[in-house]
């Protein structure tokens, strides 16, 4: 194996931020983003995206909002290393999203308020990312305001995510004396993210950090340093990359505090590209051969030109720009002749890419999220999953001479996973499903924006939905011609069952035990 392989797999780091709507994520972007010269100024990721959002119509929903609904990369590089940070969309209702992209991380930051320690968001992405076993950085961000005592959020870590916790830094002051952090092992200071190294100070006590606060907050500031180092656990980088222990850093990221030790702590200890399971076998980042998995697909980032950009992970190999590669799910080849990484600013052709980076793919619809791109290997990455939806809707065209326009419009758009599509065995119109509310009004501003359909949604009687399999081929057939007006299929042709509720579904499948009934797909 070349060297140079090696090597630029080891120095990448892909990664997301986790957090609960307004902890500061769009904030640490910003600054993280800064330490790697992708943006000269603090503001511009945010400037950035209204600038996005004003370009074409259905972004509108997420302006009017005021939500990201774009899941996109960012790619800097700071101290030697290649991060690739994939953003996630805040708002729930796009969770799907979100799981889709964490499938393609190999870890991540955890961003909490600090005065408001865990919110629900935070604890079911931490959830999510337990499942898939991605080890976690937290950062306490906001100390700059009044916030809870240190020890009470680590507590409260522990039990809401019964997760270890080891603090790496420790706040020097609170609110308006929040001066700098403190490094426990280290026994050194760091006064803001300018210092590019951390003082040493003297004395296990923490004597000379405690001299940068006021004289009525020292004692106790020593006196936490103290009980911190003797009550909580070191940090243990096996225990961390096993999902069992997350290191702790506190800090301000809008006042520029705590994000240089966070970046240094990526760097540091947070994993390289990790193996990714195929249906085959367990793939190396490091083999030469070239593996990669979509996860997420953009369309109109440039209304100009109608583009639909797939963002691959590369997984193995190189992907190299000009290359042919086999898209597993059609047994085709696909020319890979504009690859492309995204900065803050900008996209550039990517001539090669190695495990762990992400890459845009700009095509007319021959990739879709789930498929495998291999220099060969007819392997195929399981692990992009399909959520039952949760809201299931007819959808009602306005003008019935477009419905075969309508059915393909709705299959790119489920080919995006912008919704999931489901064609009913009895000939009745196409039932959509999702996860949240808002992608309905997103497919709806798409579907009139971009194929000229307006449409409307209707009550679909079902409110559940389950893929159907079995071993016993007779019996799934036979449960199907049964249940002929509660049977659908996906975009894969699959079968589901549809359930008017919850009863309905216990009902029927404890009558047809040889029928398994999942709520999770994986794709492909
Ligand atoms: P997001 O919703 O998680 O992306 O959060 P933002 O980064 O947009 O931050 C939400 C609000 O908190 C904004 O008004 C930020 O300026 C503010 N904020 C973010 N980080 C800090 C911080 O460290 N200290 C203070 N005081 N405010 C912060």
């Amino acid at each position: 194996m070349p060297q140079s392989l090696q090597d630029e797999v080891a120095r990448r780091r892909t990664f997301a931020i986790i957090s609960h709507p307004d902890a500061g994520k769009t904030t640490l972007t910003e600054k993280l983003l800064l330490f790697g010269g992708a943006i000269q100024l603090a503001g511009e990721v945010k400037a950035k995206k209204n600038r996005t959002q004003s370009r074409s119509d259905w972004m509108k929903i997420e302006r009017e909002r005021g939500i990201s609904v774009v899941t996109s990369v960012m790619t800097f590089e700071y101290g030697g290393n290649v991060f690739n940070l994939l953003d996630t969309p805040g708002h729930e209702d796009f969770a799907d999203d979100t799981y889709r992209t964490l499938t393609a991380v190999d870890s991540a930051i955890m961003v909490i308020d600090a005065a408001k320690g865990i919110e629900p968001r935070t604890l079911k992405l931490f959830e999510v990312c337990r499942l898939r076993d991605i080890p976690i950085i937290t950062f306490v961000n906001k100390m700059d305001r009044e916030s809870r005592d240190p020890f009470e959020i680590l507590d409260e870590v522990e039990e809401k995510l019964a997760l270890d916790t080891a603090p790496v830094t420790w706040p020097i002051g609170r609110a308006k004396t929040f001066s700098g952090t403190y490094h426990l092992a280290q026994s050194a200071v760091r006064l803001g993210d300018a210092d590019a190294g951390r003082t040493p100070v003297n004395g296990p006590e923490a004597d000379s950090a405690a001299g940068l606060l006021p004289e009525n907050e020292r004692d106790g500031f020593i006196e936490e340093v103290n009980l911190a180092r003797e009550a909580c656990r070191p940090f243990d980088r096996d225990a961390y990359l096993e999902g069992h222990l997350t290191p702790v850093f506190f800090g301000s990221a809008l006042r520029n505090h705590g994000v240089r030790d966070l970046i240094d702590a990526l760097a540091e200890f947070a994993p390289r590209p990790r193996a990714q399971e195929a249906d085959l076998r367990k793939v190396e980042a490091t083999e030469t051969g070239m593996t990669a998995f979509v996860f997420k697909i953009q369309a109109n980032m440039d209304p100009n030109h109608r583009d639909r950009i797939a963002f691959a992970r590369v997984c193995s190999g190189t992907l190299e720009r000009g290359m042919k590669a086999k898209l597993v799910r059609t047994g085709k080849a696909v020319t890979l002749s504009a690859p492309q990484f995204f900065f803050a600013h900008q996209r550039q052709t990517a001539d090669s890419a190695f495990a762990g980076d992400v890459v845009g793919i700009p095509n007319h619809g021959t990739l879709r999220i789930g498929d495998t791109l291999t220099d060969g290997e007819a392997l195929v990455f399981r692990g992009v999953p399909n959520f039952a939806p949760e809201i299931l809707r007819r959808v009602r065209l306005m003008d019935a001479m477009k419905g075969k326009k309508l059915t393909e419009a709705l299959a790119q758009m489920a080919e995006e996973g912008v919704v999931q599509l489901f064609i009913p065995e009895d000939g009745s119109p196409s039932i959509v499903g999702v996860v949240g509310a808002l992608q309905l009004d997103v497919l709806k501003a798409r579907l009139e924006a971009e194929y000229a359909l307006p449409v409307d949604f209707e009550s679909a009687r079902f409110s559940v939905c389950r893929w159907i399999s079995s071993d016993d081929r007779a019996a799934l057939d036979g449960f199907i011609a049964k249940q002929r007006a509660a049977i659908a299929r996906d975009l894969d042709g699959d079968p589901v069952f549809l359930a008017e509720n919850g009863f309905s579904l216990n009902y029927e499948a404890e009558r047809a035990p040889a029928i398994s009934f999942e709520a999770v797909k994986d794709y492909q």
